[in-house]
């Protein structure tokens, strides 16, 4: 029996009642399930590196396309209903133009007569692209590993399989509701796979998302995630001998910059961030294109409409100016909340109170929860009323960098509770 309330870094919503561990025990078939994955500890591990080591960077379509195939004929073998479906691609507003083409995304689908309609989602790609000089799994004598996307979330996305191989052997898929989705562009936002999630989670009951966490900690709230683009046109001129026929697009875009960050406001839990600039291209020349590439989060829907306005509101304002040119510099811009902020849920709440008890009982518990910052795709599916606990994976450190890592320990423990998890949904 346990019985401890958990309160952990659960940081700005400490406010929250905190969740509590619930009572449990293991069955006699859940048992089974943990000795499944325990046998296979070795070949789990294996099939990690496998996974780390096949680049998916967003952008790398041959290898999202070789990992689809390998995670469609894993799904195959489990008895399920392969479909790829396809994004149209995306426009880019920046000085270089063009458009981001992204991966087709894998759904795999079991259809029975159980009553509870379970969706399951992690994402293929990752933030280190095919040039990226981080590339292989390296498995430390300390048990940590460290490799691109180890915790954010190839280690998500083996866990996810090796908890369905677990029932599968046992034959408790035979009748489930069951949908796995598997998208390739959850690192840009989810711009092509969004309406797809969102269809997929209005067909369900509950969502499990297997992105990693930290300090082993859920994820009970998220804020709500948007970015924009700015670019301005100015006009081109020799830096010396004709300043004065110039628009500098990098002045006015220095004005916006400054502008745009001015809409941080911490005690509302607001931030924006200009992560990406650039302008000129050469240094003796006044700069003709400029451009910005924005990132918003916000703890509630009005903050991040606002913001988009606010930022519509400092494009449409133009301080640089040259009389010859009344029309430049010419500022356009492009703005999107891609993921909903993502509220306490009751649903999550007790579902998360069923994983920290778990656990407790299989290894790595879960010591609390947190509120975060950063946006799962279980942002999107919980925006459309699906309940989502979106933090099941990996515990890990220092993901979208070099230093990203994990341990064997958490990816056997998660696989063991993902399976006993599963289970008990498919039950339900
Ligand atoms: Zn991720």
């Amino acid at each position: 029996m346990l019985k401890r309330s958990i309160v952990g870094a659960c940081l700005s919503l400490c406010l929250m009642s905190p969740v509590m561990a619930q009572s449990t025990s293991l069955t006699t078939q859940e048992k089974a399930l943990i000795d499944w994955v325990e046998q296979r500890k070795s070949n789990i591990l294996d099939e990690l590196k496998t996974h780390v080591e096949i680049n998916t960077g967003t952008a790398n379509i041959a290898g999202l396309d070789r990992y689809r195939n390998i995670l469609a004929g894993d799904l195959k073998k489990l008895g399920f209903k392969i479909t790829t479906h396809s994004s149209e691609p995306i426009d880019v507003l920046s000085c270089q133009g063009g458009q981001i083409k992204i991966a087709d995304h894998l759904v795999a689908t079991r259809t029975g007569s159980a009553k509870n309609r379970v969706l399951m989602n992690g994402h293929m790609d990752t933030v280190f692209s095919k040039d990226d000089e981080f590339q292989t799994l390296k498995i430390m004598d300390d048990g940590v590993l460290k490799g691109p996307g180890v915790a954010d979330m190839k280690g998500g996305i083996v866990i996810m399989i090796n908890a369905l191989r677990a029932l599968h052997a046992q034959g408790l898929l035979d009748d489930s509701n069951l949908t796995v989705l598997f998208n390739s562009d959850e690192e840009i936002g989810s711009l092509g796979s969004r309406a797809l999630i969102e269809e997929l989670a209005k067909q369900h009951d509950v969502g499990l998302v297997y992105e990693g966490t930290y300090n082993n900690l859920a994820t009970r709230a998220r804020k709500g995630l948007g970015q924009a683009r700015l670019r301005i046109t100015g006009r081109e001129s020799h830096a010396g001998g004709a300043h004065q026929e110039g628009v500098s697009a990098s002045l006015e875009m220095a004005h916006k910059v400054i502008a745009v960050e001015e809409l941080t406001d911490y005690e509302r839990k607001v931030t924006v961030n200009t992560g990406v600039l650039s302008g000129g291209e050469k240094r003796n020349t006044v700069p003709g294109c400029a451009d910005a590439y924005i990132d918003m989060r916000f703890p509630a829907l009005e903050d991040g409409e606002r913001l988009k306005k606010d930022i519509e509101r400092i494009a449409s304002k133009t301080v640089v100016s040259n009389p010859k040119y009344p029309e430049l510099p010419k500022v356009e811009s492009w703005a999107v909340l891609h993921r909903p902020v993502k509220p306490e849920n009751p649903k999550v709440d007790a579902l998360i109170a069923e994983a920290m008890a778990l656990s407790e009982l299989i290894g790595e518990p879960i010591v609390g929860t947190r509120y975060s910052g950063g946006g799962t795709d279980g942002s999107i599916a919980q925006g459309v009323g699906l309940a989502t606990v979106d933090s099941l994976g990996m515990d890990g450190k220092g993901a979208h960098s070099s230093r990203e890592e994990s341990t064997v320990q958490s990816l056997i423990a998660r696989t063991k509770l993902a399976a006993v998890m599963l289970a008990r949904q498919l039950q339900r």
